[in-house]
Parts: structure tokens; sequence; C-alpha cells
């Protein structure tokens, strides 16, 4: 077992811990922001300090691999980058409503995991992996980049429906319509479920199985909570609407 296999197995161990927490404590921001969780910053800076280590720190270790010339690495490299420089420094820009805080205990639990995350899957695949190029033609890397694409379209289109929902300047919260919001309420959690589920099956590793366990034990209980929120908050609230996943939770 490599260092970073035992590191993801590691996460896949606290993973069900991290869930269960977040049942009974939704993390406080956004919507559930709430006293009691010391200091804060902007959430725009926020985000960016949160989310470096997943872009720059990954690219540093990359860069330090063996394979880091090879075509699949640097094929992953792309779709990791792809998310993570969009969410690092796109993402925060277009943030509408009011300057929202982040706690800094969010900030540096998220800074902890980003890094641990970002190592174990850079080092995974420009060290350890050892792809070649035939693995372009596996079934299980067509299957995934599918599943990677079709989860990040459906992020991107529902965090996009959500932005316009509050003009520049304005405040509270909306009923989201269009896109997979005629079934969900949390379209953008379920897109990226299966954005790192789709990236768990192209690179067949365990630092990726672990990434796609993590973030579904992070936002699958967040999920609950916007529904719930939803649910209480307008009275017209479309009854049919499931919280994450298409007629089923
Ligand atoms: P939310 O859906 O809670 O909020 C996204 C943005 O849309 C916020 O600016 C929010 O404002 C605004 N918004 C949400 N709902 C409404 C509404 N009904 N009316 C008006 N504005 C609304 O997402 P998160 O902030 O939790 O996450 C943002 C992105 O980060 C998502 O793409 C998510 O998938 C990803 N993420 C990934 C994680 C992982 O583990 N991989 C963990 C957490 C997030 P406000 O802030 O004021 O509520």
């Amino acid at each position: 077992m490599t260092p970073e296999t035992a590191l993801a197995a590691g996460v896949v161990m606290v993973a069900p811990v991290v869930c269960v927490l977040l049942l009974f404590v939704t993390a406080p921001y956004g919507r559930h922001a709430r006293e009691g969780w010391g200091p804060t910053l902007s959430i725009r800076p926020g985000w960016m300090v949160m989310e470096s280590p997943a872009s720059v720190g990954f690219l540093a270790v990359y860069l330090c691999g063996e394979a880091r010339a090879g075509v699949v690495p640097a094929l992953f490299l792309l779709l990791w980058e792809a998310h993570y420089l969009h969410r690092t420094f796109i993402y925060p820009r277009h943030l509408r409503g009011p300057d929202g805080r982040l706690p800094w205990v969010i900030v540096l639990t998220g800074v902890v995991f980003n890094c641990v995350n970002a190592w174990i899957n850079a080092r995974w695949i420009s060290q350890s992996g050892h792809y070649d190029d035939r693995w372009l033609l596996d079934p299980r890397w067509i299957a995934g980049l599918v599943l990677f694409l079709g989860g990040k379209a459906v992020n991107l289109q529902s965090d996009g429906i959500l932005s316009r929902l509050r003009a520049p300047g304005k405040t509270g919260y909306h009923v989201p319509h269009g896109g997979l919001f005629r079934w969900v309420s949390c379209p953008n959690y379920l897109g990226e479920i299966v954005e790192w589920g789709g990236w768990a099956v192209a690179t067949w590793s365990l630092p990726g199985l672990a990434f796609a366990i993590f973030t579904a034990a992070n936002l699958v209980p967040r999920a609950l909570a916007h529904h719930r929120w939803y649910r209480a908050t307008f009275s017209d609230y479309p009854p049919e609407r499931r919280a994450l996943v298409p007629f089923v939770l």
C-alpha cells in the first residue's frame, strides 16, 4: 500500500462519521449561518482561501510526479483543474447577494481536507497510478469521463440558475426553477457528487473513490437540510420535488 492509498483509506473510514455529524449539525454558512462559530471572513475570499490547495496545491504535487508528462495523467490534470480553477477563482466572483460570512472554522476545515485530497489524488495520477495510453480505450475511463462531464454540466447549470435568482445588490431567497430544479432542490450538489463519482471510475483508484465518498458524505446531509428549509420557508414549494435524487431522496 502506498502512502496516498493508506491516507485515502483513512478518508473512507472518516466519511461516515462526518456524514452522521452533518446530519445533526448543518455547516453554518449561507442560509444556515448562525452565531456561535467564532471569527468569520468575507465569503468571496473565504472560498478562494478554502479551495486554493485543491487547485494550486494539486498542480504543485502533480508536477513533482515522475509521470507528469504522460498523456493520461495530463488529461486527469486538465479535468481536475477545469473544476478547481473555476471553483477557486471564478465561482466566488459570481456570488450575488449580501456579503455573506464564512466562519474560519469552516475555511480551515476545508483547507485541511483539500490539502489531503489534492495530495492523495495528484500523487496517485502522476506517480503511483501507472496509466499508459491504452487507458484511453478502457471502458472505465470512457464511462468515468462521461459521468464527470455530465456531473460538471449539471453543477455549472444549477449554480448558474441560483446565482441569477438575485438581482445584483438584492438579498433574500427565491424558489429556483429550470434545469434539474424541476425534480430536486439541490441539483448543484447532485452534479458535484456525480462528477466526482465519475472521477473515481475514470481513475479507478482508492484516492478517487475516497473523494467521491467524502463529497457525498458532505453534501447529502446539506441537501436534506436545504430541502427542509425550502419546505418550511415557501408554502407553495413544489411538493413533488425531492432533495437530491429525482423520485428517490
Ligand atoms: P448553495 O446552493 O447553498 O448556494 C450557492 C449560491 O447560491 C450561494 O451564493 C447562495 O446564497 C445562492 N443561493 C442558493 N439558493 C438560493 C435561493 N433559493 N435563492 C437565492 N440565492 C440562492 O451551495 P454551496 O454554497 O453550499 O456550494 C456552492 C458550490 O460548491 C456548489 O457547486 C457545491 O456543489 C460546491 N461544494 C462542494 C463541496 C464538496 O464537498 N465537493 C462542498 C460544498 C460545496 P447564500 O450564500 O446567501 O445562501
